[in-house]
């Protein structure tokens, strides 16, 4: 049963139960000991140097059982620090509406997508995804529309990144990032138009009908000196691009203008 221990009043308490059970195992555990050994007639003599055998085994023995037995309970309660933080980091990494990860888990784990590209001299590829008129997709059918959409974009770059090994979340609000590596940069562009094809045959359907949703990408490839936020912003103005020439298309920033 997980022990619940939320204030230092708690910490004291549970400091305090369990040091007196220790003590209370051990008074019971030394008196059942010393009955057995050396019998319950209080008027018996008894030699010192038997005492004193008795007493070093007997507290070696106790230390140990109580000890081992409060050790195991530490190494309980630690276990489930580490559980819960590890579960701790998963949800402050993860976007709760998609399950991709959020721009925080995005951003750490593109980093060291970058430091391992860098180090194999490969190339690195930004793709910054944006839904098309969201907000009017939101005002004519509802948020709750609106989130099922986010959903289902999100579905396909999950499916895109299990194909191709790439790294996506969702940046924010409607905007979702990926990374790729490796690609040479015809490479990345069919890429980056495979998600947007997906996306736009991607049925999303609100009761019977059927919503057609697309997206605008801007895409940014390097081949060296990464820096996650400069390629960030790249792409970023590459995707304002695509906006500018009517949306549903990709974008490369070389080619932006
Ligand atoms: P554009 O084609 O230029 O990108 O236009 P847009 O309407 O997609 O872009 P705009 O930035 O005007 O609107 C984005 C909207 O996304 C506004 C905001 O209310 C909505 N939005 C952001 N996060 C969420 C969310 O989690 N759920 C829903 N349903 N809507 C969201
Ligand atoms: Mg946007
Ligand atoms: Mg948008």
């Amino acid at each position: 049963m997980a022990i619940r221990i939320e204030t230092h009043s708690d910490v004291i308490r549970y400091t305090v139960r369990r040091t007196s059970g220790a003590v209370g195992v051990s008074v019971v555990m030394t008196a059942i000991m010393i009955s057995g050994y050396f019998g319950t007639d209080l008027a018996a003599q008894i030699r010192v140097g038997e005492v004193l055998a008795f007493g070093l085994v007997a507290g070696v023995f106790i230390t140990s059982v109580v000890c081992g037995v409060m050790t195991y309970r530490s190494g309980l309660l630690l276990l489930e620090l580490t559980h819960a933080r590890r579960e701790l980091a998963r949800i402050s990494q993860t976007d709760q509406l998609t399950g991709l990860l959020n721009r925080r888990g995005f951003n750490d784990a593109a980093l060291a997508a970058l430091d391992r590209a860098a180090a194999g001299g490969d190339t690195a590829a930004i793709l910054m995804c944006d839904i098309d008129h969201f907000k009017a997709i939101n005002d004519r059918f509802g948020h709750e529309i609106g989130d099922k959409v986010l959903v289902e974009i999100a579905d396909v770059l999950r499916q895109f990144a299990l194909r191709h090994g790439a790294l996506v979340g969702r940046h924010g609000g409607e905007e979702f990032v990926a990374v790729m590596t490796g690609l040479g940069r015809d490479q990345a562009t069919e890429r980056a138009e495979e998600i947007r094809r997906d996306c736009a045959a991607r049925t999303i359907i609100d009761g019977a009908t059927p919503l057609p949703v697309t997206i605008s990408i801007g895409l940014t490839i390097a081949s060296n000196g990464f820096d996650l936020a400069d390629l960030l912003r790249t792409a970023d103005e590459a995707l304002y691009t695509a906006k500018r020439r009517g949306r549903d298309r990709v974008v490369e920033a070389r080619a932006a203008a």
